[in-house]
């Protein structure tokens, strides 16, 4: 092929083309880098690297070089490993990320086979959109892992919400299915909530909800789950316990709201909470059985008194 179309190609490339010799003179220097240096070819050729461009890592260059040079092996860099290795700006109109344009670098060895002269060709590529779109993905993951943590949540009390027990319940359900161990649901409700709020105002009914959660969230295993269920009543699934355990938690639990005061404004607030506790059977059919199970129960404790834990028997 002729040179000088040769010579054209690499003027018009959309990559970065530096040929420098072994002591880094620069040979050729095409359009592109012309354009993002913002120094003629005329202004760098002959000259040092060095001498046009301080800031180029000396050291590290000369690493990567000296591979090319003596066992004419071809090396190279990318973006995630060094960002940039000239400090072009990429004109992007993108906050928060690197104004400079990311590189990856390829060197390659060049024997000008005439004057047997050795040469390290160094192709710049501009990788800025695809480090930037990276970068937005990783942003975008992050955002999502937030999205789906705060899904799980109730966002007065934060405890976790009906949507996310449900979710666990079925799970542990199949899970006692096939492996037959024991697990309860409780349902809980809090007594004469109505109360709470015509007397002490509708933010202080929250102060309560809030209180009730975290004594009871306190007193649980992180493989628990206390959830709202909705309005004032809450639902806990005692994963892998037994039937004696189940009722010594939820009772515990009832007794430690009963001897706590929750406090809104310098005023202290007592409340009892009702309880209603179904456990996992094989012969259940799916755990909606076991949540209107609860549900009897607790419905037994708010007509026998309140303030106190009912186990769903059978024969209920
Ligand atoms: P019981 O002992 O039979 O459970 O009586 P109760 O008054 O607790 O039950 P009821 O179902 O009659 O009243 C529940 C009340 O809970 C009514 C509703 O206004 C209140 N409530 C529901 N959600 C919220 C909430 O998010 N914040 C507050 N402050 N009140 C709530
Ligand atoms: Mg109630
Ligand atoms: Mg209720």
């Amino acid at each position: 092929m002729n040179n000088n179309i040769l010579a054209k190609v690499i003027q018009d490339l959309n990559v970065g083309i530096v040929v420098v010799d072994s002591s880094y003179h620069v040979i050729v220097w095409n359009q592109f880098m012309e354009k993002h240096s913002n120094i003629k070819r005329e202004a760098v050729t002959g000259k040092e690297l060095f001498e046009s461009f301080p800031y180029l890592p000396k050291d590290w260059l000369d690493l990567k070089l000296r591979s090319v040079f003596m066992l004419k092996n071809f090396s190279f860099t990318t973006w995630k490993q060094r960002p940039y290795l000239f400090k072009f700006y990429h004109h992007r109109p993108i906050t928060g990320s690197s104004e400079f344009m990311y590189q990856d670098c390829v060197f390659l060895p060049v024997l000008d086979t005439e004057t047997s002269a050795n040469y390290a060709c160094i192709v710049v590529q501009d990788m800025t959109d695809i480090a930037l779109y990276e970068q937005k993905l990783e942003e975008l993951k992050e955002i999502n892992e937030t999205l789906q943590q705060l899904s799980q949540y109730d966002v007065l009390t934060s405890a976790f919400n009906r949507r996310y027990f449900e979710t666990q319940v079925e799970k542990e359900f199949s899970k006692s299915k096939r492996h037959g161990n024991d697990f309860a649901v409780v349902l809980l409700d809090i007594d004469f909530f109505k109360k709470v709020n015509d007397t002490y105002g509708h933010p202080a009914g929250d102060e309560v909800l809030k209180h009730v959660v975290k004594i009871a969230s306190n007193m649980l295993r992180t493989s628990d789950v206390f959830a709202r269920y909705g309005g004032e009543e809450f639902i806990m699934l005692l994963t892998e316990t037994k039937f004696e355990n189940a009722q010594i938690v939820s009772d515990r639990i009832r007794q430690r709201i009963e001897e706590s005061v929750a406090v809104y404004k310098n005023q202290e607030i007592k409340v009892t909470i009702s309880l209603g506790l179904s456990r996992f059977r094989p012969t259940l059919k799916d755990y909606l059985q076991l949540v209107n199970e609860a549900d009897v129960a607790l419905y037994k404790s708010k007509t026998e008194g309140r303030n106190r834990l009912s186990i769903y028997k059978e024969e209920d």
